[in-house]
């Protein structure tokens, strides 16, 4: 039989990342893989996630954005323990990337794990992590026709977080015509509005997150 070779290195990825997923369990930490399109918010909501669960429960980051260690440093002041994956100009995080970071990890020290893919609306749902959960993180000057123009990274996630509410009044952005976007691809999905420059509507986002551990 011929298999196509994106099937054979899709496979061999999701059985890595079944690894990791087991990596994960075993010392109880909760896996979240943040993806977005670049600019969306995705360190600063880190940041923020942070600086307001730091005392609560012990964090951990894996930076995938491309190039430099900016990110990891970001989290790093914010109180995470860090790593920066060095993609190499990739498009997306794969398992194996995941596999190396979550060694360098001390892991029983953790109990939640946020990982930030590479700047991306459309491979990154593809690569399966061994994460818990995948998140989207969108933002509104980015435009409220996201979710028709990028279904596939609309429907592989368990929660959409819509960024920079703040800027609502200012940039032309139906809130209804994206929910409706999201509904009919996720229906149900969770969705939190917020922003992280005044910090509106991260309590929902705060609450859910230390929910999901229990
Ligand atoms: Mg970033
Ligand atoms: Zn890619």
């Amino acid at each position: 039989m011929n298999i196509p070779v994106v099937e054979k290195i899709l496979s061999s990825n999701d059985t890595l990342a079944d690894e990791n997923r087991a990596m994960l369990d075993a010392a109880g930490v909760f896996g979240i893989n943040m993806m977005a399109s670049p600019g969306a918010g995705k360190t600063s909501l880190i940041e923020m996630t942070l600086q307001r669960l730091g005392g609560e429960l012990r964090l951990g980051v894996i930076e995938g954005d491309l190039a430099t260690s900016l990110d990891a440093e970001r989290a790093q002041r914010a109180g995470a323990t860090a790593i920066q994956i060095n993609t190499g100009g990739n498009c997306h995080l794969e398992a194996y990337m995941i596999r190396d970071a979550l060694r360098q990890l001390p892991l029983s020290e953790l109990d939640l794990l946020i990982v930030e893919n590479v700047g991306n609306l459309v491979c990154p749902a593809n690569w399966k992590l061994g994460t818990h959960k995948n998140i989207l993180v969108a933002s509104i000057p980015e435009g409220d026709d996201k979710p028709y123009k990028y279904p596939g990274m609309y429907r592989g996630v368990e929660a959409v977080v819509i960024n920079k509410v703040d800027l609502l009044p200012y940039v032309p952005f139906r809130m209804d015509y994206f929910k409706q976007g999201i509904e009919v691809l996720n229906p149900g999905v969770e969705i939190f509005s917020l922003s992280c420059r005044t910090g509106e509507g991260m309590e929902a986002w705060l609450t859910w997150l230390k929910g999901l551990r229990q």
